[in-house]
């Protein structure tokens, strides 16, 4: 059931530096960038009811990247010496996008992990023979698919992504098995259970689709909550993070950036985490050499999401 609804109060998150109440605003500081995301585009199969990225199939704010941009990005990091060991790729379905074999290739050879975000349905499907030849030249070991499963029964996750979704995800998520690919699940918990019972759940779930998934360890089935912008949320402080025992050394945005091309604009440019591909306040350019400064938590999705939500798209 949804919670009810208290809208965000307008003199929220509007300055960098200070909260609505004159507190000083908690920031985090750059701690070194172990993952790289690679948003793919936003176009999407399918069309979620609560997706916060809105994609969708005519939703293309963010358009398609192209492989040499990723090889740009991937000369970056080499070239500033970063110790990078993930790259991230998300969307939008990432293999809507013709180009995503050919980056996942070029990931792996450089000797960075893979981890792809993905619906597991159609267009995974349709890649396949892409997918099994990406494993039989670089291994499965450094390839993760993250699929998205909203719920451990059928007829929520069919809610959220449409009639015959779940034999879909079924299809392509024991598939991927098959093939020895390493494999966790994100989940949702917009339903408000238990989060004990939510995870045996999907245990169970896990067993009769034969999936290597530990349905307990928080790495393995990552849940989220819901990220509604428009619904009200503390802002962060300094002393925040005492008082509700968070370090910012693990939010995402200390050791994660990811590139988004937003559509019109000459180039893919990098913000701060998976969770801002939007806000022009959160651009911080088209080269990481100037992106890894600290970052001020000037959104509702900090506070919610971050710091209080204790969620986060950090891989285990
Ligand atoms: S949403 Fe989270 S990861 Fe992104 S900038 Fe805010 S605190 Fe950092």
């Amino acid at each position: 059931m949804d919670a009810p609804f208290t809208p965000l109060a307008p003199e929220k998150f509007r300055d960098p530096l200070t909260t609505a109440k004159g507190d000083v605003r908690a920031s985090v500081d750059f701690v070194g960038l172990e993952t790289l995301w690679l948003n793919t585009g936003t176009l999407c199969n399918i069309e979620c009811a609560h997706c916060f990225m809105k994609s969708g199939p005519r939703n293309d704010r963010l358009v398609y990247l192209t492989l040499e941009q990723v090889t740009g990005f991937l000369d970056e990091i080499a070239d500033l010496g970063l110790a990078t060991r993930i790259i991230g790729f998300t969307g939008g379905e990432p293999f809507m996008n013709k180009a995503f074999p050919s980056m996942l290739d070029a990931v792996l050879a450089r000797g960075h992990e893979a981890l792809v975000l993905t619906n597991a349905m159609q267009p995974l499907w349709q890649r396949r023979d892409a997918l099994s030849n990406l494993a039989a030249r670089h291994g499965t070991e450094r390839l993760t698919m993250r699929v998205s499963i909203d719920h451990y029964t059928p007829e929520p996750h069919e809610d959220e992504r449409g009639p015959g979704s779940w034999t879909l995800v079924q299809r392509g998520v024991e598939w991927l098995a098959g093939g020895g690919f390493r494999l966790s699940v994100a989940g949702r918990t917009r339903w408000g259970e238990d989060p004990a019972a939510v995870r045996q759940g999907y245990r169970d779930l896990f067993d009769v689709w034969g999936l290597d998934v530990d349905a307990f360890d928080p790495g393995q089935l990552i849940l989220f909550p819901e990220m509604d912008e428009r619904i009200d949320v503390p802002e962060i402080t300094t002393a925040c993070w005492n008082i509700v025992g968070v370090r910012p050394q693990d939010q995402m945005c200390a050791t994660q950036r990811m590139v988004v091309w937003r559509k019109g604009r000459p180039a893919p440019h990098l913000v701060p985490c998976t969770l801002l591909p939007f806000g022009r306040e959160f651009d911080l350019g088209p080269r990481l050499a100037d992106a890894l400064g600290p970052v001020a938590l000037n959104h509702p999705h900090c506070a919610r999401f971050c710091v209080l939500g204790g969620a986060s798209c950090t891989p285990a």
